[in-house]
């Protein structure tokens, strides 16, 4: 059997994580490694300063002290007992969809997992869905995976819709309309704090991306790539080295005097 390492970011106990590993039991020798407390928008965090403890909570089942892609490390570079073929983060309580991508454990999860070379697989379940029902779709697409593999560098990002999925899509990111301010008010004892990331997301236009795939009822499945070069920006900014090298220094001139 296949080893399948299999974590999130809302912690070992999350519901959606134990769905996740009895669907995709059936693929392969499934180990779950998750922090042991949730770590939801903890993005692509790395625990380097200092040491890291697993926690034996059953056969194949393992709470870690860090961030959900210290468990993709620990997993992939040796704690399991061979490498594995595929990385699967999830099932999120919530989607992640667009821009949020950036912020989000479970994705960083799987972006984890690509760099070091293994196949991954973020999912999510938008808030009100059933975590079963996501599960067989994790499995229905980490089959796929098994079989054809995924292209060097990128990652799929799965987004489940709250009700039963009118079918799959594959989709782009979509974008945020960022329109929010801050929200400023102060404390019972009249000092000033801040809330960001509170107001409605708006978004762009919904053709195509994962955000509309969702609206409509549809399973999103994203590729997401992980060089972040811009190409294109790379000619574009060619004449930048000579523009901006530092004029050698001279012998420093003389300041004409004041009249
Ligand atoms: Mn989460």
């Amino acid at each position: 059997m296949p080893v399948l390492l299999l974590t999130n970011d809302d912690g070992v106990h999350a519901s959606g994580l134990q769905a996740l590993a009895e669907a995709l039991a059936e693929l392969g020798e499934a180990h779950v490694l998750a922090p042991e407390r949730e770590q939801s928008a903890c993005g692509h965090a790395l625990t380097l300063h200092r040491p890291l403890r697993v926690a034996r909570l059953g056969e194949r089942r393992f709470a870690v002290n860090g961030t959900p892609s210290d468990c993709v490390n620990l997993g992939v570079l040796g704690f399991l007992p061979e490498r594995p073929v595929l990385v699967v983060a999830g099932v999120n309580h919530g989607s992640n969809l667009g821009d949020d991508v950036t912020y989000s454990g479970t994705v960083s999860a799987a972006m984890e997992g690509t760099l070091l070379g293994v196949p991954s697989i973020a999912v999510s379940l938008a808030e009100g869905g059933d975590f079963a029902g996501a599960a067989r779709v994790a499995r229905q697409v980490a089959a796929r995976v098994l079989v054809e593999g995924l292209p060097r560098k990128t990652l799929l990002n799965v987004n489940v819709p709250a009700g039963t999925p009118r079918g799959i899509r594959v989709t782009r990111l979509g974008h945020r309309v960022y329109s929010e301010k801050i929200v400023e008010q102060s404390d019972p004892r009249g000092r000033t704090h801040y809330w960001i990331g509170a107001g409605e997301a708006t978004w762009e236009d919904l053709e195509g991306t994962d955000m509309g795939a969702l609206h409509e009822g549809y399973v999103s499945v994203t590729p997401l790539h992980l060089d972040l070069t811009d190409h294109r920006a790379l000619a574009r900014l060619a004449d930048w080295p000579a523009r901006l090298v530092p004029r050698p220094r001279g012998p420093a001139r003389a300041r004409p005097p004041r009249e």
